[in-house]
């Protein structure tokens, strides 16, 4: 909004306004997503920051003073480092004395003859489509010219807004390690594999018990709990327990659940037992040949229960196996410490057990 402008009326599009109408030329796409700009720019092994800004720098979409004062932010299109010409894209970017003295320093023409005679739009594309390998930067020229832009853009900014002046060198040196960074990127990164897999329960070995037990922590209110089940290997439950615990740390938790657990376990007069935990490193912090001096106690007094006559085994398995021990640690009684046997599952507990037998299998998506 402009105080120095009358207002005057903008609808060109049909002598007849409404609503509707403006709804659906505002609807209408303003790009075409077909069009192989897409690709060159969000394709480009730079950060995400760096891809974004290529698209506004792209779109004349840059607030520099030019598009500032047509949108009548700024008094003036001229630009405020050299005061010469309009600070359009090109300008702020290529052939700014600022600009040109970082450009300077790695004679862009070498490798791109026409450099400093492009209009906007053709000057970025033209150097995006650029993948020339650049001997002196030891990657494509793309990638340097895209870092370039970047830091050329922020000392700009710098200089500007927060009257802070880096010299070209300085720019140049950050532009350049920004490359050689995502050069490195460029040549360690390897493609993304997205999987999907299906989990379902699977039961120990016969005669075996397996003892399922999860820990939970929610700081909000400062209260962690602890709860676990065990199942023959028919997957029929032979009984459950949670409580809270004092200690509200998630890997001290799960370590105490599944000591917890191997207590009842053994006080019942089970001989082999199979644990079955969702976190890796308290398997491995059990696991571990010296885990009798383990620096936790919780995974010294585990150790100290499995040496006892019986036969103890420790076995990883997706979050996605363990639901029914998740919801029995989630939701024991905050108001008491005191350990909470069950004989029964309630409701919610059957239902999750039934699905581990029946399915359907839970779904894990993966990306490596
Ligand atoms: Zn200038």
């Amino acid at each position: 909004m402009a105080s120095d402008f009358m207002d005057f009326c903008v609808w060109h599009q049909d002598p007849c306004f409404s609503i509707s109408k403006a709804y659906d030329i505002l609807m209408k796409p303003t790009c075409n997503p077909s069009s192989s700009h897409w690709k060159i720019i969000w394709q480009l092994v730079v950060s995400q920051r760096v891809r974004l800004f290529l698209w506004l720098a792209f779109n004349a979409k840059l607030l520099n003073n030019q598009e500032r004062h047509r949108r009548t932010f700024a008094a003036s299109a001229v630009c405020s480092l050299c005061n010469d010409f309009n600070e359009s894209v090109v300008h702020s970017l290529c052939d700014c004395v600022v600009a040109r003295a970082v450009w300077d320093q790695i004679n862009p023409i070498d490798i791109s003859p026409n450099f400093y005679r492009y209009d906007q739009s053709n000057w970025i594309l033209h150097n995006l489509k650029l993948s020339t390998f650049s001997p002196t930067m030891k990657t494509s020229w793309n990638i340097t010219f895209a870092a370039f832009c970047w830091h050329i853009w922020k000392a700009r900014n710098d200089q500007i807004f927060n009257d802070t002046r880096p010299s070209s060198s300085t720019t140049s040196h950050r532009s350049m390690t920004c490359v050689t960074y995502y050069a490195s990127c460029k040549v360690s990164a390897p493609p993304r594999v997205l999987t999907m897999s299906t989990i379902q329960w699977s039961s120990p070995p016969a005669q075996w018990v397996a003892l399922y037990t999860d820990g939970a922590t929610c700081l909000s209110i400062g209260f962690a709990s602890i709860g676990g089940l065990l199942r023959n290997n028919f997957c029929t439950w032979l009984l459950g327990f949670n409580r809270g615990i004092s200690v509200i740390d998630a890997f001290k938790a799960k370590l105490w659940a599944i000591h917890e657990g191997l207590c009842l376990a053994w006080n019942h007069g089970f001989e082999l037992i199979q644990v079955q935990s969702d976190l890796a490193c308290a398997i491995s912090a059990i696991n571990a040949t010296d885990a009798h001096a383990s620096v936790f106690p919780l995974a010294r007094a585990i150790s100290a229960l499995q040496n006892r006559g019986w036969a103890v085994d420790f076995l990883w398995i997706p979050r996605e196996a363990n639901h029914a021990a998740v919801a029995l640690a989630k939701y024991a009684d905050h108001s008491s410490f005191s350990l909470m046997p069950f004989d029964y599952p309630s409701f919610y507990v059957q239902i999750l057990i039934a699905r581990d037998v029946d399915g359907p299998p839970y779904c894990k998506t993966s990306v490596y």
